[in-house]
């Protein structure tokens, strides 16, 4: 008899089950066991392929979509990425519309997707016409048979973590997971993670990982919105100018801030140290488990699961480019950027 092919119907098929890697070099000198959740892993290079499939199969069950319908999303980049790449292999069409922040990559990324993408500016308030929550509500109001995926807004995006990111990190430690730390930006992560973990153990820690600029922390403490917390700043996909529904405060016990600078030399420390090469948000979620550790949170017998949502090559021209490093006051490129290059 001949043997069986070993093929994926599609790469749909390697979303989710991404593995669990142990800090070992970066976090030696820090108190507990470090394991990092790396969801660049996902064949789309991020945790938003979980939402992304998930939010268009619910969509497919409801009967809302049919083939040859279209997506609208808006979006930093991974979700946009992540859609695009599902309604490709499921025949629908895709429209983004991303903010001005967004890396060019990853606008380029999102065209060779074969999405219809608009740049629309970053610095607008979100009711401003020109914003992309607005550019994006607009569309779907014009484009007959479009499904709006609102990733802030949506309670999918927090039902997707539920009902996989979080079942994954409790069978993946044994249940011995104390603490969970992660970004957040719509909160579907952190949210949906958190909400399955504390059924299992309601001990369990989930801490948010906000930028300085993001009006996220403060609400948690007060419950209030205060526009006075929000400024330019410039880590893509963490915290937010609003308050997403996406968001379940009630299931997250403490957020940290972290700076844009500090994220950006602790993601190149982790490529340096561990071999990973993630995205700006890695580095941010790992800055926040340094500050955590040195404000003394962990014990030598908390098992800490931090998040890494996406991979290293969509900051090219950014964390990882040296001018740009020097471009923000990161650091002088000419005495820094000529280490490990020799040029001939
Ligand atoms: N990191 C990156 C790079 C992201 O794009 C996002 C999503 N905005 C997050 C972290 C935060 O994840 P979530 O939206 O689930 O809070």
């Amino acid at each position: 008899m001949r043997e069986q092919i070993q093929a994926h119907d599609s790469i749909l098929d390697l979303i989710g089950n991404t593995p669990l890697i142990k800090l070992k070099t970066i976090a030696a000198k820090m108190k507990g066991n470090y394991y990092a959740k790396v969801e660049a892993f996902n064949p789309g290079h991020s945790s938003k392929d979980r939402i992304a499939l998930y939010i268009i199969e619910q969509a497919e069950k409801k009967g809302i979509l049919k083939p040859g319908d279209t997506i609208i999303e808006t979006t930093s980049g991974n979700t946009g990425f992540s859609i695009a790449m599902v309604s490709i292999i499921k025949g629908y069409k895709c429209i983004l519309a991303v903010s001005s922040k967004s890396s060019n990559d990853k606008i380029d990324m999102l065209k060779t997707m074969g999405a219809k993408v608009y740049v629309c500016p970053a610095h607008v308030s979100a009711d401003d016409p020109r914003s992309y929550y607005e550019v994006a509500k607009r569309l779907h109001e014009e484009t007959e048979g479009s499904v709006y995926i609102n990733q802030y807004f949506n309670e999918l995006n927090i039902d997707a973590h539920y009902s996989s990111t979080g079942p994954e990190i409790w069978n993946q430690t044994n249940g011995k997971i104390t603490h969970l730390v992660a970004c957040s930006g719509t909160g579907g992560t952190i949210s949906g993670t958190a909400r399955f973990l504390k059924e299992q153990n309601p001990d369990i820690k989930i801490i948010g990982i906000d930028a300085f600029g993001s009006v996220l922390q403060k609400y948690h403490e007060t419950r209030e919105f205060d526009s006075n917390e929000i400024y330019p700043y410039r880590i893509e996909g963490l915290g937010k100018n609003l308050i997403p529904t996406a968001t379940d405060f009630d299931a997250i016990d403490a957020f940290v801030k972290v700076t844009d600078e500090s994220s950006a030399h602790t993601a190149r420390e982790l490529a340096k140290t561990e071999g990973l090469f993630v995205g700006y948000t890695s580095g941010a979620a790992m800055q926040g488990l340094k500050q955590l550790e040195e404000e003394g949170e962990f014990t030598d017998d908390s098992n800490i699961v931090v998040i890494f949502p996406d991979h290293g090559s969509r900051y090219m021209s950014k964390i990882y480019s040296d001018d740009w490093m020097s471009e923000q006051g990161f650091f002088d490129a000419k005495t820094e950027a000529s280490v490990g290059i020799e040029y001939i």
